[in-house]
């Protein structure tokens, strides 16, 4: 099973990913996590990830590729069956066409694509509100998800959730991850997700249609 979250930034998908690998067992890939761990490392490559995004622009596709070619190719010799959720990635044509054809050359398709829909007036509340844990690494919204009383969380704001830094997201995300939506459709694997609902009804909403493909 290899399913594709695709959304705007703050649509929340990261936080609906790893409900989803939970429950069917899927292993995440979510590029922007493996860059942001990338970042933390104290050395000039982490500099340079950290400058480019900081700005919120896409890193080059070559190098994403290689990233996920990487991951992909020592999922597929650990394990003889594919389980993969890809969050984040593609986020360009390029990126799609790569992944299309790594995939192909080891046998495996993708099964399904949901499109988190949320109209941007409601993403830079919704980002701005965005926490994440610096232990843990988990996501939370101060408005919508808040850390329970009892919870002890030490987070943080991502570098690139400031208002300004979002609507380049924004921009970019029409620009050059949107069309992937019609690219994907030609294909027909697209299936569309309401993101402003709520977050269990949206996880319910994916369920109903992920059940299909277990
Ligand atoms: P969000 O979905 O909230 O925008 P991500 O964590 O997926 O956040 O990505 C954060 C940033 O990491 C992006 O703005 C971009 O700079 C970089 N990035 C992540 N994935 C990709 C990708 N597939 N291609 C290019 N850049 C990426």
């Amino acid at each position: 099973m290899i399913t594709i979250l695709l959304g705007p930034p703050g649509s929340g998908k990261g936080t609906q990913a790893e409900m989803i690998c939970k429950n069917y067992q899927l292993t995440q890939i979510s590029t922007g996590d493996i860059l942001r761990e990338k970042m933390k490392e104290n050395t000039a490559k982490a500099e340079k990830i950290r400058r480019i995004m900081g700005t919120g622009k896409l890193f080059p596709d070559k190098l994403i590729n290689k990233l996920v070619r990487k991951k992909i190719m020592k999922l597929f010799e650990l394990n003889g069956e594919f389980r993969l959720l890809f969050d984040g990635y593609p986020r360009t044509i390029e990126q799609a066409d790569f992944l299309y054809r790594k995939l192909k050359k080891i046998g495996e398709k993708i099964d399904c694509v949901l499109v988190f829909e949320l109209a941007d007036k409601y993403i830079v509340d919704r980002i701005s509100a965005r926490r994440i844990d610096r232990k843990t690494g988990k996501v939370y919204n101060l408005i919508s998800n808040p850390p329970k009383e009892n919870e002890d969380v030490d987070l943080y704001q991502r570098i690139d959730d400031t208002a300004e830094v979002i609507q380049n997201r924004l921009e970019i995300y029409h620009s050059q991850t949107a069309p992937l939506i019609e690219y994907y459709d030609k294909f027909q694997l697209v299936e569309h997700i309401d993101a402003s609902l709520e977050l269990e009804t949206v996880q319910q909403n994916i369920y109903n249609i992920l059940d299909r493909y277990k």
